[in-house]
């Protein structure tokens, strides 16, 4: 079994940056220094374009079988080491050991999937209205693809795209957070020890700004997917509207949760707790606004209260943990922030709304329940990003789907009720790109994943995930008789 790798990979050789840059690792669960790795920028951009576009002919013209087989040895790669890689990534990125693991392991899934679903790239004949002329439709990979993601999912953020991207025949240069580096470079360690031909897949690590403007000046690369907040997002779009580069953008969300007054208390309010508190409330998709049904919301602001202060705060190595550190001090204040305006301003915290008293070190904040939110709030609606959460009741159901709207975002919404007809009425209503009814994870390699409005532009994973990385030509032929 390898030993893992933690630089950049270029053109198949492992390198550290050009500029000799170095980029100071912490464990966000004791602000200590994990490592020093890579940390370079526009040079190891470019050389990493040269390469994916060198490597780009003959991979694309490779049989999706033959692609295939390398993803697939890829996720089988991943699962026989899954257990050691979950440490690394609970290291990095805070999230409880349990949480990693089955991001590594679904991880695996996505490679598998897209290996498969490459093989179902089909063209079309289109009935021409001249005899003597045949119009066929071609799909083919774009070329190279940059990715940007975003630390809160190292592996699964990078894994989407770079599925897609391979088993559509592009290549990749793949640019991860500062934040967890190194989940992305043994993703790419997992690619180049499963086959995959030097320059498909490249790892650059650096600085964000100068690397983005590289991907988005070269004509050779074909396409930036990017996974992060909107204020990155639309900076990238002011960007590519110079040279046209294509852009897939997964952005930030402020999901709505709508709260029906027949469901089974106890279980909803025992679901809304682990799903809230998931990865310390920094999901794209977590649940944020939970609008209850005024008959059932003391209930359930009593169940959530009581189950969350029971939640164990703590190093995401540890078994007993629950919910680990925010990621960086940053985050971690913006939270605390947003609680203690809402607190100004009216709002009043039920369980939490502070840092846990019994850490010293680390960026940690106490799993909140909160009460008395209003729509003018900043923790309202801004996405928050941590773990907050805020009950708001409501008596009309027109009134609580005018709420749920009410957002520049439009990524993931939930509804939970017994009752078909709200549930297919809130599913429609919705302006949402993902529409969990009594589910709560919207993501899994198979279905579309993506946002309307402020949220995002196209779709990753699914069948429309991997048309995202083709092209489609029309060739017509004429004088056929
Ligand atoms: P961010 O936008 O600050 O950073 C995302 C990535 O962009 C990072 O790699 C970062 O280094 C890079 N970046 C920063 N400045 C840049 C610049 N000027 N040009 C190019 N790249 C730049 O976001 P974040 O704080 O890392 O992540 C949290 C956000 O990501 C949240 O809004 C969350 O909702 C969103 N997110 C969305 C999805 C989705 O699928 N929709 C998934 C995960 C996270």
């Amino acid at each position: 079994m390898s030993d893992f790798r933690f630089q950049q990979l270029i053109g198949g050789q492992w390198t550290d940056a050009s500029d000799g840059g170095t980029w100071a690792l912490l464990n966000p669960a004791h602000e200590t220094l994990i490592q020093h790795v890579p940390f370079g920028g526009a040079e190891d951009a470019r050389a990493a374009i040269d390469a994916a576009h060198k490597a780009f002919p003959a991979w694309s013209r490779q049989t999706p079988y033959e692609r295939g087989d390398v993803l697939f040895r890829t996720a089988d790669w991943i699962l026989a080491r899954a257990e050691a890689l979950a440490r690394i990534t609970t290291e990095e990125a805070g999230k409880p050991y349990v949480e990693a693991l089955a991001e590594w392991r679904s991880a695996a899934n996505y490679f598998r999937w897209n290996a498969e679903e490459g093989k179902r790239v089909y063209g079309r004949t289109i009935p021409a209205r001249v005899a003597t002329r045949r119009i066929l439709v071609q799909r083919q990979p774009i070329g190279v693809v940059a990715t940007i993601t975003a630390w809160n999912f190292p592996v699964y953020n990078v894994v989407r795209s770079w599925a897609a991207a391979l088993a559509a025949g592009c290549t990749v240069v793949g640019r991860p957070s500062e934040y967890t580096p190194r989940s992305a470079m043994l993703i790419a360690q997992a690619l180049h020890e499963s086959g995959a031909p030097p320059g498909v897949v490249n790892l650059v690590n650096g600085d964000p700004a100068a690397v983005a403007q590289v991907m988005l000046d070269d004509p050779r690369c074909r396409k930036i997917s990017f996974t992060g907040s909107t204020r990155v997002g639309k900076l990238l779009m002011d960007g590519a509207s110079r040279t046209v580069t294509r852009l897939s953008l997964e952005l930030g969300g402020n999901a709505p949760v709508l709260i029906l007054p027949d469901v089974d208390v106890g279980q909803i309010a025992k679901d809304a707790v682990a799903w809230k508190f998931r990865n310390c409330g920094q999901v794209c998709v977590a649940p944020q606004r939970f609008f209850v049904h005024a008959r059932i919301v003391e209930e359930f602001t009593e169940r959530v209260a009581e189950l969350t202060a029971r939640l164990t705060v703590g190093d995401g190595q540890d078994t007993a943990t629950h919910v680990g550190p925010l990621i960086n001090a940053r985050q971690r204040d913006r939270v605390e922030g947003l609680v203690s305006d809402a607190v100004q301003r009216g709002a009043q915290v039920i369980v939490g709304g502070q840092r846990p008293a019994h850490l010293e070190r680390g960026y940690f904040y106490a799993p909140t329940v909160i009460g008395g939110v209003r729509p003018d709030m900043p923790l309202y609606h801004e996405e928050t990003f941590g773990p907050v959460l805020p009950v708001l009741p409501f008596d009309d159901l027109q009134q609580a789907i005018a709420w749920a709207n009410d957002t520049e975002y439009g990524l993931a919404a939930f509804v939970m009720t017994r009752d078909l007809n709200s549930a297919f009425v809130l599913s429609e209503r919705l302006e949402y790109g993902m529409v969990c009814v009594n589910d709560w994870l919207p993501a899994t390699p198979e279905a579309p994943f993506g946002g309307v409005k402020q949220s995002g532009i196209g779709r990753e994973s699914g069948t429309e995930g991997l048309e995202d990385y083709l092209e489609t030509k029309t060739v017509m032929f004429a004088g056929i008789s």
